[in-house]
Parts: C-alpha cells; sequence; structure tokens
C-alpha cells in the first residue's frame, strides 16, 4: 500500500482566475481517489454492490466501446488501440474478478476494495514495458469511479465545498447549485469556455491551470480561493484566513455599492447611450431583467434548456419557455438563438450516442448542426413563431460561415409560417440576426449584413477562429487577454459596416468583460452590449468611467498608426 505523506503547511498556488470572488472551504475531489466514500456493508448489501460495479463496469465498457467505433471510423486508428488496451484492463480477471471476491470477503463498498486492487495491480507492474500501462489503469478506474458516482448524487453530499478536478464538464457546472459548491479549482478549462461562462453566470469563484497532481499527497484541511488574482491557498495559516474573511467581506460591500447604480442609465462620461442587454440561459434568468434594469434580452442561449430533461425539449415546452419569457418581458427585446450545439457544447452529442467529432470545434456546430437535422430546426422555429404574438421576440443564428445558411433559415420560417397559418394559428413576422463569429463572415461583413436585420458578434468565437486558439484550452489564455491588430482591425469593419447598413449591432461574448478591452471596444463604437448578470454592475461601473469621444480618438491612431 502507498503510504500518504501528512503536510499541513500552507501551500500557495498561483492558477488563471476563471471566475472572480473569494471562497473558504473543504475540498472535494471530483473522481478522485480522496473522494471515496468507505463503508461496511451488511451481507443483503453486499450482493447490491456487486450489482452496482457489474452496472458501473458495463457502462465503462459501453463507452469505451462507443469511441473506438467512433475513433475507428475517423481513421484515429492509434486511440482505438489506447482504448483497446482500456477494455482489456477492464476484461483483466485478475481485476474483475478479485473486485467482486474482496467486497464479499471484507464486505467493503466498491470504491474501497476497487481502489485498492487497482493500486496493487500498479505495483505488481515492474516490467518497464508496462509502465506506460499504468496510466491507461489510472484512466479506466476514473471511468469505472465515475459511473460509480455520477456527479450530481456526489455533491448532494457535500455542503460548500470546493471542487477539485482536473477537468469539469459545462453540464457539471450547470448543474450544480451556488449553496452546494463555492469553488472550483481545476487543472484544464480556458476563460471563455462554456464551462467558464456558466460558472461567471451563476458567481461561482473558479481557478484554472492548477497542477491537481501536485496536491495527491498533501492532507488538505482547507483552502482558499482568491478568484480575483487567481490563487490558491491550501492549508492557510490563521493570518491569512484573517485576511481573506475580510476581503470575503469587502468584495461584497463592494457589490451592494455597484447595486448603488441600477436605476442610473448607462452613459459615458462624455454622455454616449451604451444599451446593455442580458445573456441569459434559463427561464429563471428572466428576473435578471428588472432585478438589473437592461434593455432586454440580448442572448438567449437555447440549447442550455437542454439541460433540464437531459434531452431536446419538447415543441410543447420551449412554447411554454418563450411564451413565458416573452410576455414576462412585455415589449422589451427578446433574442433567442437557435440551438448551438457542438464545439465544447457536446453535451447533446455525449446523450446521443450517434455523433463523434474528433475536432467538434471544426465540426458540426450551430447551424451547421440544425441544417442536419432539419426536424430539430422546424420543431424550434415552430415554437418560437408560435410564442412570436406574446411579445418582441427576434431569432439568432449561430455559426454562420455561409450566406446559403442564411437562405436556408429564412426558408424553413416561410415554411413553418405557412404551416401555423394553414393550422390557424397566429404568429408574427419576427426579425433575423446573425452571429457574427466566424472569419468567413466576418471578414466579409458587408456582404452577410446585408441578408440579416440585426448582427450580434460572438467575441469568444470570433477570437477562437481567428487567432486559431481553442477558447477551453488555457494553454492559449494569452490570445484571449490581449488584442491582436487582426481583431481590431476586423471588429472595426463590423461595426462601419452594420452602421453603414443601419443593422443594429450587439456585442456579445467574453471581451466586454475584460477591463482592458472596455475602452478599446467604446472606442471601436460598440454601443450595445449583452452580459450576463453577474458582470453587469462592474462592468456599468466601468463604462461610466470612459469618455467615448476620446476612446474613438485612440482608436482611429492606433488604427491609423498600424495601417
Ligand atoms: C460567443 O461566441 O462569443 C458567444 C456569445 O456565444 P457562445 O459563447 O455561446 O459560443
Ligand atoms: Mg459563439
Amino acid at each position: 500500500m502507498l503510504r500518504r505523506r501528512i503536510n499541513k503547511k500552507q501551500i500557495i498556488l498561483q492558477g488563471i482566475s476563471i471566475s472572480k470572488g473569494i471562497a473558504i472551504g473543504k475540498p472535494f475531489f471530483l473522481f478522485q481517489k480522496k473522494n471515496v466514500p468507505n463503508q461496511t456493508l451488511s451481507e443483503q448489501e453486499v450482493l447490491e454492490e456487486i450489482e452496482r460495479y457489474r452496472g458501473a463496469l458495463k457502462k465503462s465498457k459501453e463507452d469505451l466501446k462507443y469511441l473506438q467505433r467512433r475513433f475507428i471510423k475517423d481513421g484515429a486508428f492509434v486511440v482505438a488501440d489506447i482504448l483497446d488496451a482500456h477494455l482489456e484492463i477492464l476484461q483483466d480477471p485478475v481485476i474483475t474478478e478479485l473486485v467482486e471476491k474482496n467486497i464479499r470477503k471484507t464486505h467493503k463498498n466498491t470504491e474501497v476494495v476497487f481502489q485498492q486492487v487497482i493500486g496493487e495491480y500498479k505495483l505488481s507492474i515492474k516490467d518497464k514495458f508496462f509502465k506506460e500501462r499504468i496510466k491507461d489503469i489510472t484512466d479506466v478506474s476514473w471511468r469505472v469511479f465515475s459511473h460509480l458516482n455520477p456527479i450530481k448524487e456526489s455533491l448532494e453530499v457535500e455542503k460548500n465545498c470546493i471542487i477539485i478536478a482536473n477537468e469539469i464538464n459545462p453540464s457539471d457546472v450547470f448543474e450544480i447549485k451556488n449553496k452546494i459548491v463555492s469553488a472550483f479549482i481545476t487543472d484544464k478549462v480556458g476563460y471563455s469556455s462554456h464551462v467558464g461562462i456558466i460558472a461567471r453566470a451563476k458567481g461561482i469563484p473558479f481557478i484554472a491551470k492548477i497542477d491537481i497532481n501536485l496536491l495527491n499527497n498533501v492532507e488538505i484541511e482547507n483552502l482558499i480561493v482568491d478568484g480575483i488574482s487567481g490563487i490558491v491557498i491550501i492549508n492557510p495559516t490563521l493570518k491569512n484566513l484573517e485576511k481573506y474573511k475580510k476581503l470575503k467581506i469587502n468584495f461584497f460591500k463592494f457589490y451592494v455599492e455597484l447595486k448603488k447604480q441600477i436605476d442610473f442609465l448607462t452613459k459615458t462620461k462624455d454622455g454616449k447611450d451604451i444599451k446593455i442587454f442580458s445573456t441569459i440561459e434559463s427561464l429563471k434568468d428572466v428576473d435578471f431583467v428588472f432585478k438589473y434594469k437592461t434593455e432586454g434580452i440580448g442572448l438567449f442561449r437555447s440549447e442550455y434548456l437542454f439541460f433540464q430533461d437531459r434531452k431536446i425539449p419538447s415543441e410543447k415546452k420551449q412554447f411554454y419557455v418563450y411564451k413565458e419569457i416573452a410576455k414576462k418581458l412585455k415589449n422589451k427585446p427578446f433574442i433567442i438563438r437557435l440551438f448551438d450545439f457542438g464545439g465544447d457544447k457536446d453535451f447533446l452529442f455525449k446523450e446521443k450516442k450517434d455523433f463523434f467529432e474528433i475536432n467538434p470545434m471544426l465540426g458540426c456546430r450551430g447551424i451547421r448542426y440544425l441544417i442536419k437535422n432539419e426536424d430539430l430546426l422546424k420543431i424550434q422555429l415552430k415554437a418560437i413563431l408560435k410564442a412570436s404574438i406574446h411579445g418582441n421576440i427576434k431569432i439568432l443564428i449561430p455559426f454562420v460561415s455561409n450566406l446559403s445558411e442564411i437562405s436556408f433559415v429564412k426558408d424553413k420560417i416561410k415554411e413553418v409560417m405557412s404551416e401555423l397559418k394553414d393550422a390557424n394559428i397566429p404568429c408574427k413576422k419576427v426579425l433575423i440576426g446573425m452571429m457574427m463569429e466566424v472569419p468567413s463572415a466576418a471578414i466579409i461583413s458587408n456582404i452577410f449584413i446585408k441578408e440579416v436585420d440585426f448582427c450580434s458578434v460572438g467575441t469568444n468565437d470570433l477570437m477562437q477562429y481567428i487567432m486559431a486558439a481553442d477558447r477551453a484550452n488555457n494553454d492559449v489564455n494569452v490570445f484571449f487577454d490581449s488584442l491582436d491588430y487582426s481583431i481590431l482591425k476586423l471588429l472595426k469593419e463590423i461595426v462601419d459596416n452594420s452602421n453603414f447598413y443601419g443593422k443594429p449591432l450587439i456585442l456579445c461574448g467574453e471581451m466586454m468583460l475584460n477591463p482592458k478591452f472596455i475602452e478599446l471596444l467604446i472606442g471601436l463604437g460598440i454601443r450595445n452590449i449583452s452580459l450576463s448578470a453577474r458582470q453587469m454592475l462592474e462592468i456599468k461601473y466601468l463604462i461610466m468611467k470612459i469618455n467615448a469621444s476620446l476612446a474613438e480618438k485612440k482608436v482611429k491612431k492606433i488604427l491609423t498608426f498600424l495601417n
């Protein structure tokens, strides 16, 4: 057995801040050995436990076989071979039979027994050649663990914990309640990833780029997550604990101060109006529009409706959500973005298990997926158009890279409208916008803008695709934290074209959240922005400190200087 080194000294680790805020709490290791429950079972429970173990094995095998089929289909034979090794490990009687035997013998739960068997199995590998296999065994045991303890269930037991994990999925963060989880620490995860977006929307502090393996031999009693400077303090000294308790209170007080400006109109120092809209992900988020007195909904990420039932919502369910939001908003704008599945929002595909892409960021995202799955598109359009009579609804097309995608949606809207008319169901004409987030469209924005009624710049994706830097990968975070001339120039062209053709433009995405960029964006002529509730007040505060005319001059100077 491996002996654990006890180390309760304070350790400070520097990562990058994904979501601001301060949390103090106990660690909760996700799918890691520190998370293993230890139970003694009765005779009857032993039989149930063996069934549970077999169930987790079965699900793990299914996962692997499915992944393998997909990799083979895509010609990734090397990966398929690795998965073969994983399957072999899962079927190795040295492991499978021994685990069952030991559950019977020790009356301990699967996690304890499985971990022990796997640990001994790893130690038994002496041959250097097979040492590589240890990584495979670790991967396999994680997979089995994740099926034994799906995240939702495991989190119900812990309160106010700080989740520590190598990686985390958007679906996991979406389901988490603030009262249960007070912060996240991960290794991977980029600032503009959807995991980051949801954590910020929920106001949960989050630090990434922390090597989780460093923590394996450290006994952690409690820890501090400083989401302002991106620091994690393990086993803090009393002095630091006190300091951060005070900081937490100050952080809260700062927000109370910010709240006082809710009633003010958002104007720059020199009086230019900036319209702030809300970006929302669910029906209940609509309340933020009234809480923060925004102009309406600038972006509804409708694909998140998927989470409630873990399947694509029916037309009836969608109609209900769209109608409720539209009614609540009265006549305020309500921009519904059509389902934007794909990229790092691959949850739909994970569930469906009939869709796999090696490179999802360059795959069947957004409108591409909807064109391939026309039924899905028509159901969504029907629900939106039926709800249209209840408010000021507009449709936004995600991930447009080709003009034909816009005409496809327009044709489908016409089709659905005529079907509704035939069935005597009332609906209204709605405005159609596009997400300007793929370079092929942004480079010739003048041509695309003419085809739509309004336009939303998706800065997360635009930056990702222009800089060829994965928004979910924090190793290339630097490309999102600095503004390349290419982006500046492109944004200026998009703003100018939208002004020239008189088509409203809304800036969406995380770019506006970076204080470094606010002045530049105002200087570029951005006048409408859509933000998540939690960041709204801080950004409003910063905008009100800016002199727009001066900012415009600065941008002009930069652009001429670089030209
Ligand atoms: C964006 O790309 O900037 C955007 C707003 O959409 P999403 O983050 O959902 O891709
Ligand atoms: Mg996008």
